[in-house]
């Protein structure tokens, strides 16, 4: 395919960021100074910011699609874990060159994206630089109590979506760990397509007692919501969810170090007082992403871990990080 002249700044945002939004709510969308926004006066308005740094949050020649995908679907999710409702979204672009291919997938990958969940993008910044992609997403939540990571308390359950350590397998695939297959394919997929949990996240806002998203790998971020919260927790290894595909290309151990220390999921971590499981259950039943209860909150003991993993109910030892980089089967 030949390019044409590499479009300017603002054949940039012209071009690939400037779109017909069908929100009513967007008074002034791109284009002027500023963005206008019409705030439902019932309820509260809920911020995201995240960063992605080519080498870093993803590898050097990742595809452009995928990385406009991820750059607004890791905001999404936390969005998500608020129980919040997507609106707008921001994106502070710094690309070391004008490319128009890359532009054209780079905006499909996002407008695709914001188009399922309803998001406008509403203004941004295009700088030249190091790939570097900031978006901020805006939502709303009804006021009243906020689904927080604080609110855990002592005999709550903890439910887990999707299956934890995929991504991070699916990072370990693309950096040629494994041999490629149907199985490769899946992880890679999981990496690179994260799905935000939009309406579980909603879904949660009023049942569950406290949540976040994963993104550091399970075992830490359940630590920063025992933390929040003043608990400690109980993780149940057996049962976390398994991987027919991780399992197929990588040994027990490592799956094992995938789900409890691998990033990138985006699955919402959350816990449900234990009154209330029968309601939650009925709900999250038959509907995607399942949840899996992976453990119980417990009274925070100075003198054991703030999680503690549990197998077939004797407490192991897993190590803190991922000390051996995942190391393959
Ligand atoms: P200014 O110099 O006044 O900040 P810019 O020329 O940077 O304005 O931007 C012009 C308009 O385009 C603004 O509405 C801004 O929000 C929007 N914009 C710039 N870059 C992007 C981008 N990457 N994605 C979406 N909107 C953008
Ligand atoms: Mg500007």
């Amino acid at each position: 395919m030949t390019s044409a002249i590499p479009p300017g700044e603002f054949e940039i945002i012209a071009r690939y960021f400037s779109r017909a939004s069908r929100r009513s709510d967007v008074l002034l969308g791109i284009g002027d100074d500023a963005a206008l926004l019409q705030v439902p006066s019932d309820r509260r308005l809920v911020a995201a910011m995240d960063t992605l740094v080519e080498g870093v949050h993803f590898p050097v020649g990742t595809g452009a699609r995928s990385i406009g995908h991820r750059a607004l679907a890791v905001n999404l999710s936390d969005l998500a874990a608020m129980g919040a409702e997507p609106a707008w979204a921001l994106l502070s672009l710094s690309l070391p060159e004008s490319n128009a291919e890359w532009l054209a997938e780079f905006s499909k990958g996002l407008h695709d994206l914001a188009q399922r969940y309803n998001v406008a993008l509403v203004g941004g910044d295009t700088v030249r630089g190091p790939l570097v992609i900031t978006v901020q997403v805006l939502g709303f939540i009804e006021a009243g109590p906020a689904l927080t990571r604080g609110g855990a308390r002592p005999g709550d359950l903890i439910y887990v979506s999707g299956i934890p350590g995929e991504a991070a397998a699916g990072l370990a695939v693309i950096q040629g760990q494994t041999v490629e297959g149907e199985d490769s394919e899946l992880l890679r997929h999981r990496f690179n397509w994260p799905e935000p949990r939009v309406q579980l996240g909603q879904t949660l806002r009023t049942l569950a007692s406290a949540a976040m998203d994963v993104s550091d790998g399970l075992l830490g971020d359940l630590g920063k919501l025992c933390q929040a919260s003043a608990c400690s927790a109980q993780l149940e290894l057996e049962r976390l969810p398994a991987s027919p595909s991780m399992r197929a290309l990588f040994d027990v151990a490592a799956s094992e170090r995938f789900a409890l220390l691998g990033g990138d999921d985006y699955e919402l971590l959350f816990t449900v007082a234990a009154g209330r499981v029968p309601e939650f259950e009925a709900l999250v039943q038959n509907t995607e992403p399942g949840c899996t209860r992976i453990g119980r909150i417990t009274q925070r003991d100075p003198g054991q871990a703030v999680v503690q993993c549990l197998r077939d109910g004797r407490a192991v030892v897993v190590p803190a990080t991922g000390y051996d980089h995942f190391s393959k089967a």
